[in-house]
């Protein structure tokens, strides 16, 4: 049986990270499944056999190139929502010691801490001069 699989699974492309975000987008749906009706459940399984089928059909493809460009897309879209959270994580960071302020000459934005009262500001960038209270 396990040697059937094997010679099975032989040259076929077998799962990467793509398809663990797949099953795990499917689990949500199933989850989601519980806890509504109607027209959204309807579409909430149709998604989550078109997850299954779509993993399973990635799983068992002998087209490693197309697998393996699909991977990286989902890789650099993975990136690029993981720094934009890195990034608003940093500026709320930022927001309870700083204040941050766009320079009215060229949108520059500039950090200054909280709690200096009324202070000039000069634009790092434009040396725009500008008053504010932080
Ligand atoms: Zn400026």
């Amino acid at each position: 049986m396990r040697e059937k699989f094997q010679r099975f699974m032989y040259g076929r492309y077998g799962s990467d990270e793509f398809s663990k975000a797949l099953l795990i987008t499917m689990l949500v749906c199933a989850v989601l499944t519980w806890f509504t009706n109607g027209i959204l459940d309807t579409v909430l399984s149709l998604a989550m056999w078109g997850l299954l089928i779509y993993s399973y059909v990635r799983m068992f493809s002998r087209n490693h190139p197309k697998r393996w460009a699909e991977n990286q897309k989902y890789l650099s879209f993975k990136n690029s929502i993981l720094g934009r959270i890195n990034r608003e994580k940093n500026y709320a960071q930022q927001r309870k010691t700083h204040k941050i302020y766009s320079c009215p000459g060229c949108k520059q934005k500039i950090r200054v801490p909280k709690g200096k009262g009324k202070i000039e500001i000069s634009c790092p960038k434009c040396r725009t001069k500008f008053i504010k209270r932080t």
